[in-house]
């Protein structure tokens, strides 16, 4: 049942003579039931049919009774211009060549039908997703605005007769309808729930090149709606379409374009169905023994520098069990190649790009941190777990507050003695300037920095080496606080000792943010 009231009759009555198909007559009586979309388009159109018929057989009756003068003069005139037309509906010939509806393009039309569902749905189960839900996006072409706002104009004046429809908006559009009519039913073909809010996207979308110029006269009436951008094969964007349609008058758009719109001799192009779940995020710490191994891939000039990485070693094993097209990796902080990072190591998230499976358990997630523990021993992974993109911020908050130990092995060039020691491990926030490293400056721009030592002590190991334990600011650039990067670091371990001093060892002790939470074994 389509529940349709006695005022949508003008409005069926015109738009079924302009060629329109029965969804779309549907939505410009703003039937807003899901449901109604879902029947066949053929049962829709002979159900609307049917329901002009009542009409005209009540309006027999009505001349051959007393109720000739119940109907206004205008309503009476609008009937008769439209008597032609009326007759070739209900006798349900055909008025064109093509039945394409000249609104949504055949939108809601044939790819309503079973026939595309399985389509769709073949699409999907092809990829290989393991989903519980699903959300349909609909992409179609621009034009199709222009037609809708040119049946706007149409059908104006009935539509605004009903009293729940006052406006453009108040129609259906063509997107919902075409989701109401096919999203349950790819859902219960794949077995899946249709979800607003699902991380798992399925788009459909359509061209029309036969039509596409019906939206150029836009151009001329409006040019300030179509500016030229980079990224666009097409300055006709929906967008700025939607947007020029609000601007012009109705008048303008009369002139430029008929009202009802012509009807195109084809039907859309269904574009590749694609498929993209929203990325999910793992995170956990690393330790790094190696001094030969960089955290990302060392490229210098197209040319790669070293074996591995830690985040490829890290994301790999990840990549094959989330099934996922790509990674990005972030870390609080970042070692040199020959800087390992020790204790309980250091905070990393990898962001997992279009993952094909997103559910795993806890012993599923450990699994993984097993392997890639056992890929390599330059690394260990801890505290592997799913988190959402939004804690993953917790490890960049507060970066620059939070503190970080490291480990040095020191040279000096002067014999050491308890004394030089004895000050390093008295001296306390001592605050330091550091002008960006020489060795970083060509991707970092110049700049003075402010950092803090905490605290240092020393463990002597000969007459020219010892260990210094370092407590500092994270972002502390601790080789150039060592040797002074001729003097572009004030003060400095040269400074402090009055002798020339270098760092032949460094390690990251502890990085002190407290994310991820700890996993218990
Ligand atoms: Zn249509």
């Amino acid at each position: 049942m389509l529940n349709l009231k006695e005022k949508d009759r003008p409005i069926i009555r015109k738009l079924l003579a302009a060629g329109c198909c029965a969804r779309c007559v549907l939505r410009f009586c703003c039937v807003g039931t899901c449901s109604s979309y879902r029947q066949s388009h053929e049962d829709l159109h002979k159900e609307l049919l049917t329901f002009i018929r009542e009409e005209n057989c009540q309006q027999s009756h009505d001349a051959s009774g007393q109720g000739e003068t119940e109907d206004p003069p205008n309503k009476r005139m609008k009937m008769e211009d439209n008597i032609s037309a009326d007759d070739s509906i209900t006798s349900g010939e055909p008025q064109t060549d093509s039945d394409v509806c000249p609104i949504c393009l055949g939108v809601l039309q044939e790819f309503c039908d079973p026939t595309f569902v399985k389509q769709v749905s073949d699409a999907i189960k092809k990829e290989q997703y393991l989903f519980e839900s699903l959300l349909l996006t609909v992409s179609l072409p621009a034009q199709l605005s222009v037609r809708e706002h040119s049946c706007w104009l149409h059908v104006k004046q009935e539509v605004r007769q009903k009293s729940m429809c006052l406006g453009k908006d108040d129609v259906i559009q063509v997107k919902d309808a075409f989701k109401w009519a096919i999203q349950g039913k790819i859902c219960q073909e794949l077995g899946a729930a249709v979800l607003a809010n699902s991380q798992f996207e399925v788009s459909v979308g359509f061209t029309h090149p036969e039509t596409e110029e019906d939206c150029h006269f836009l151009a001329t009436t409006c040019p300030d709606c179509f500016k030229p951008t980079k990224n666009k094969a097409s300055v006709f964007t929906r967008m700025a379409v939607v947007k020029a349609l609000e601007k012009i008058s109705d008048e303008n758009f009369t002139k430029h374009y008929p009202c009802p719109p012509k009807k195109p001799s084809s039907k859309c192009t269904a574009l590749d169905t694609t498929c993209l779940h929203t990325s999910i995020f793992i995170a956990g710490r690393y330790n790094k023994f190696s001094r030969e191994l960089p955290q990302t891939p060392w490229v210098i000039d197209g040319e790669r520098r070293m074996d591995g990485s830690v985040e490829e070693l890290i994301a790999a094993p990840l990549l094959s069990s989330f099934r996922a097209d790509g990674f990005n990796f972030s870390s609080s902080g970042r070692e040199d190649v020959d800087v390992r990072t020790l204790g309980t190591g250091r905070p990393f998230a990898v962001e997992l790009l279009n993952p094909h499976r997103v559910k795993f358990n806890r012993t599923e997630i450990k699994q993984m941190q097993e392997t890639i523990n056992q890929s390599s021993d330059k690394i260990r992974v801890r505290d592997l777990q799913i988190v959402t993109r939004e804690a993953t911020s917790r490890m960049k908050e507060g970066e620059e507050e939070k503190t970080k130990t490291y480990s040095a092995l020191i040279w000096t060039q002067k014999t050491i003695s308890n004394t030089d020691l004895e000050f390093l491990g008295n001296t306390k926030n001592l605050k330091i300037a550091q002008k960006t490293p020489l060795r970083v400056l060509h991707r970092r721009p110049l700049a003075v920095r402010q950092r803090v030592i905490h605290s240092m002590s020393a463990t002597y190991m000969d007459t020219h080496h010892f260990t210094l334990k370092l407590c500092t600011q994270a972002g502390t650039y601790i080789k150039e606080f060592v040797h002074g990067d001729f003097g572009r670091t004030k003060p400095n371990l040269c400074d402090l000792m009055k002798t020339d001093a270098d760092i032949l060892e460094l390690d990251v002790e502890s990085v002190d943010i407290d994310w991820p939470p700890q996993i218990p074994d």
